[in-house]
């Protein structure tokens, strides 16, 4: 992973992979390791680390809380969580190649976390929704085939003021007609080319409809569907057999949008 900058210092790096038997991309790190995490920092200052550390500690006891996976077992030395720390967002875009709209991107296979500290936001949304989908995944497994609203809303709902403000962006979009419905959203790809507009809609709806399946269809119920979903049922059939009233995802849409109009 080099920047364009740094082709001139190659062989620089080379010659320390020599003498100190390193590879010489991990010149480009620091460590910072601990029982549950692993942060690899370049320029970062070393207290900003240690409160991405802490944090990162109070999240995932949190996160595994309010999702209701009290029987998930968590990570611990050779397999703790990696958090990358870029030093801004144009080396994380750059060196990490990621989407210039994204503030962190997480690997749950690998349990990594690729992110830069920027402005805001850092510490009460990148963070939590990052860790969320990595606790999220582990949790269902990596063979359940979910839909994408479903993921990220999962990981928006660990963003405490996202999570209450979702609601009203799609109340909004429903009045001006921008919505879309549940199953059009299933079907939705927001790769790098959507439309910022779009993008920002799709996590807003993401983030209302599994805090309304949490909130209101029930957390037991949402903990089940998770369950069910680790066993690799497809998520129409989940739906059906966890909510007697929803057979399938227009039903969900259809509660959903009518608790929106009400509330
Ligand atoms: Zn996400």
């Amino acid at each position: 992973m080099f920047g364009r900058a740094q082709i001139k210092a190659i062989p620089l790096m080379l010659l320390v992979f020599v003498l100190t038997g390193l590879p010489a991309y991990a010149q480009n790190w620091q460590e910072f390791k601990r029982q549950h995490f692993i942060i690899y920092y370049k320029k970062a200052p070393y207290d900003f680390v240690e409160t991405v550390y802490e944090m990162a500690e109070e999240y995932y006891v949190e996160i595994t809380h309010n999702l209701g996976f009290t029987r998930y077992k968590g990570w611990n030395w050779e397999d703790r969580a990696k958090i990358y720390i870029y030093d801004s967002m144009e080396d994380y875009v750059e060196s990490g190649k990621q989407a210039g709209w994204s503030a962190g991107s997480a690997y749950p296979a690998d349990r990594t976390i690729r992110t830069f500290p920027s402005s805001h936001g850092f510490f009460d949304s990148t963070l939590p929704h990052e860790l969320g989908h990595i606790i999220f995944r582990e949790f269902v497994g990596f063979k359940a085939q979910i839909p994408a609203w479903f993921e990220e809303g999962v990981a928006m709902y660990q963003e405490k003021a996202k999570r209450w403000g979702a609601h009203d962006v799609v109340r909004k979009a429903i009045e001006d007609g921008t919505f879309v419905p549940l199953p059009e959203l299933t079907i939705t790809n927001v790769s790098y080319r959507a439309s910022a507009d779009l993008v920002n809609l799709f996590y807003a709806e993401s983030a209302s409809i599994v805090n309304f399946m949490i909130n209101e269809l029930g957390d037991q119920r949402f903990v089940y569907l998770c369950r069910k979903l680790k066993d690799g049922e497809p998520f129409p059939w989940v739906l059906d057999s966890v909510y007697s009233r929803l057979k399938n995802i227009d039903d969900l849409n259809e509660a959903w949008v009518k608790y929106l109009k009400n509330e």
